[in-house]
């Protein structure tokens, strides 16, 4: 092992490439973003092939599905970044900015409520890429899940999603059996027959969906599918689960401009050096979810980008 001879400002200018020191040597992990944990056939053979190139032969995959070719030289990396660039891949994914996009296999898994993979790729075009200058107080990490069994543990993200499905139970056509198939099914107990005709205790229920077109009578014949959000939460040094928004909604589109605006708000209200769990504790929830819920940050959206904030954030990878 050589030891390190790169500057520390070389080796900070290229750590916000996506470049992560090999400690004690000249060498660096090259940090290649997924969108979303999904790579084509063509792409792993590109990164493979890089790998034997330019880094140690060996392929690293990290907890937030982006995958890594360590061993890279230090004069190698804009060449590395050349070589990937033929197949559509960059390198990045560090610093105090919004933080490449996790998603569950909702799309194709048996559980999921939304397209999981095409809802992180238009976050990650929105808001990895279109926000990639955009410094902010810490990391922020965004995660997708496609059900409430938060296989990518979207509430341990700063914003995470949520895939729903809210059951319409229609009371006129339940029988109130005496073994009701719903009451039976349900995952979270929230369903019940309560004075012969079934409750659903909407406290308790996580709009799971399960129970849509299971009652043989059609008391649930259809779901509205949706999205919850929450916001808050941090796994590592310190845990905070996010606590969800009371809205549950059902606009892509406005679920996502919850996104922007959750941003807007941390890169305005947050300050250097804390996470959004933090913002929010500060500010209250209650306060946040308001700002969230309402469109008067988006109004402010220029002037929020335009101010010289967070120089140097909190992040330290
Ligand atoms: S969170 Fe739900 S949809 Fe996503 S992988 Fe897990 S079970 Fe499947
Ligand atoms: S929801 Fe369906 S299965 Fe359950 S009590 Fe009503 S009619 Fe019976
Ligand atoms: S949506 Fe899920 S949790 Fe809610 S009542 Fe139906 S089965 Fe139970």
């Amino acid at each position: 092992m050589s030891a390190l001879t790169v500057s520390a400002a070389d080796e900070k200018r290229v750590k916000g490439m996506g470049f992560l020191n090999n400690k004690g040597t000249d060498n660096f992990n090259g940090r290649i973003i997924t969108v979303n944990g999904k790579i084509t056939a063509a792409q792993q053979r590109c990164i493979a092939e890089a790998a034997e190139k330019f880094g140690s032969g060996e392929v690293v995959f990290t907890t937030r599905l982006t995958v890594e070719v360590p061993g890279i030289p230090y004069d190698k990396i804009e060449e590395f970044q050349a070589f990937i660039a033929k197949e559509g891949l960059v390198t990045g994914g560090t610093g105090s900015k919004v933080r490449p996009v996790v998603s569950c296999k909702g799309t194709t898994c048996q559980y999921g409520l939304l397209d999981s993979y095409a809802i992180s790729e238009e976050i990650h075009k929105r808001f990895y890429e279109g926000y990639r200058k955009v410094l902010l107080p810490h990391k922020f990490k965004i995660a997708v899940g496609g059900c409430p069994n938060n296989c990518v543990k979207p509430d341990l993200n700063d914003l995470g999603i949520v895939g729903q499905r809210i059951p319409e139970f229609d009371e006129d056509s339940c029988n109130g059996c005496k073994k009701c198939a719903i009451e039976k099914l349900c995952p979270t107990k929230a369903a019940k027959v309560v004075d012969g005709v079934l409750e659903i205790d909407k406290d308790v229920c996580n709009n799971c969906g399960r129970c849509v077109e299971k009652c043989p009578f059609d008391a649930i014949a259809d779901g509205t599918y949706g999205f919850k959000i929450y916001i808050g939460g941090r796994w590592g040094k310190s845990v905070a689960h996010g606590r969800a928004l009371r809205k549950v909604f059902t606009d892509k589109e406005e679920a996502l401009s919850v996104i922007e605006k959750a941003i807007l708000l941390f890169r305005e209200q947050g300050k250097t050096g804390e996470r959004f769990a933090q913002t929010i504790d500060r500010l209250g929830f209650e306060n946040v979810e308001a700002q969230l819920l309402s469109d008067d940050i988006l109004s402010r959206k220029d002037e929020i980008l335009a101010a010289e904030l967070h120089l140097k954030g909190g992040a330290t990878c």
